[in-house]
């Protein structure tokens, strides 16, 4: 069975939401909506207080090549444009609407058909998805259009769909792969005309039986060119690098694009998200995101519209558990403590975690004995107990000869560590400082 060769480790998968279908969830009197959804510059909003909308209104234009624009979730009345404080407690602008009934823009196709044929041409695809503001949806935000225009020199030579979710608890993309698998297949095939390639790969980790096989039988009725691809279980599959290597055995160099494989990679939520903008002209304003957790008695996956405060998340499933000493949204390797509830979810929100005191329970550190178990964990070949201890003494220099840059932060060095070495914080502000520094270089 097929893996990313280098490091990995594997933690307890927890999929315990995996069988709750997906619901949508009610629309809050109010929502709070973002002008930081993606990855790059913050949109710049084009509507003005008192202005009414519909769902699917234009509400903000990507300010920049790096940036995408925005739309309302809902049908209302612009309240205010001000900061609100995002997860993590940081002001970010955004766009508070009012909300009455739910009136949609006439140009969304709202019926449950599936449209097969896809009549638009490859600029007018790539052009669409930008237009509807879809942003990649594992995790990194990264406007979907950009990875669809690679530069001259790459040769793109397939698409690979990822379906991994290794991440432990997640289980949005599962239940969107056993929900709108046809849909996530014609995305596939959007993602392979809008790139003129003519392969496509659906990546799936064998803890996903189910999904493996339906989505194999859709393949086979309907999509000849994809092939669904079973994945040994190991964490980070989901990495884009490392799928990269899982699927097509081929390795992205250090400071190079993905695309340099050939392989242009794209989340299953991405490509539900690609049919939608491209076969339904829906832009992306609402996602799935997964509430879960040992110590909740709610393990749901839910349709929630951009915008909707967790705490209304939080609340609509009988409250915050009592036991909850952590609340993470995203999963429990990569994603973000919330600090704030009253904030809103944004495109990307995948996952309303709590986690247990005991699950958040900080071992206290030791020395390092030089086991180089995070040397063997680490899935980009790098010295984990090295750029920390060069981290720590802050030496720049050395920790970019040591490819500090090269870390995607998965927590593998850390989660294998012995000696509780908090590895991955130091390594984090490590690279985030030298990045600074080499992004200021002049260029040649
Ligand atoms: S967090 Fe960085 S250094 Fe640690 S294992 Fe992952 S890639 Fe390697
Ligand atoms: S895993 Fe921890 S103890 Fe072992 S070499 Fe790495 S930093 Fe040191």
């Amino acid at each position: 069975m097929r893996t990313f060769k280098l490091g990995g480790v594997h933690p307890a998968d927890k999929k315990i939401s995996k069988d709750a279908k997906i619901e949508k969830l009610p629309i809050p009197e109010v929502v709070y909506i973002s002008m930081g959804q993606h990855l790059g510059a913050p949109a710049e909003p084009c509507v003005a207080v008192g202005d009414k909308v519909k769902v699917g209104t234009l509400i903000a234009n990507a300010a920049g090549f790096v940036s995408a624009p925005v739309h309302s979730s809902v049908s209302g009345t612009v309240k205010q444009i001000t900061a609100i404080k995002d997860l993590a407690g940081k002001p970010s602008k955004t766009v508070v609407i009012e909300v009455e009934g739910d009136e949609w823009e006439e140009s969304i196709d709202r019926s449950s058909d599936i449209v097969r044929e896809i009549k638009l041409g490859q600029k007018e695809i790539v052009e669409r998805i930008k237009c509807c503001g879809v942003v990649g949806l594992g995790g990194a935000t990264f406007p979907t259009n950009i990875k669809l225009s690679p530069p001259p020199t790459a040769k793109p030579t397939c698409v690979i769909i990822n379906g991994a979710e290794c991440e432990p608890y997640l289980t949005s993309d599962y239940r969107v792969m056993m929900e709108y698998g046809e849909q996530v297949l014609i995305g596939g095939e959007i993602l392979m005309k809008a790139l003129g390639v003519d392969k496509c790969y659906v990546g799936i980790e064998e803890n996903k039986p189910e999904a493996i096989s339906h989505l194999k039988e859709l393949a086979s009725k309907n999509h000849p060119r994809i092939e669904i691809v079973k994945l040994k279980k190991k964490y980070p599959q989901g990495g884009e690098k490392q799928l990269i290597d899982a699927v097509i055995k081929k390795r992205v160099p250090s400071g190079g694009l993905p695309v340099d494989t050939g392989a242009v990679v794209q989340n299953v939520g991405t490509a539900f998200a690609v049919y939608e903008a491209v076969q339904k002209n829906k832009p992306l304003f609402e996602g799935v995101l997964t509430v879960t957790g040992d110590c909740s008695n709610a393990q749901r996956n839910f349709f929630h519209r951009v915008g909707t405060p967790l705490s209304f998340i939080a609340k609509y499933c009988g409250g915050i558990p009592a036991e909850a000493a952590k609340i993470v949204s995203g999963g429990p390797m990569m994603g973000k403590a919330v600090v704030n509830m009253e904030a809103p979810t944004l495109k990307g929100s995948s996952s309303i975690l709590y986690l247990t005191k005991k699950q958040t329970l900080r071992h206290q550190e030791s020395n390092c004995i030089r086991c180089s178990k995070c040397v063997s964990a680490c899935p980009m070949g790098l010295e984990p107990y090295l750029l920390n201890k060069l981290g720590r003494v802050g030496m720049m220099d050395e920790l970019e000869a040591h490819y500090v840059y090269d870390c995607i932060e998965c927590g593998c060095c850390q989660f294998t560590c012995p000696a509780y070495i908090p590895l991955l914080d130091t390594i984090r502000q490590s690279k985030a400082a030298v990045m600074k520094i080499m992004r200021a270089r002049p260029k040649k």
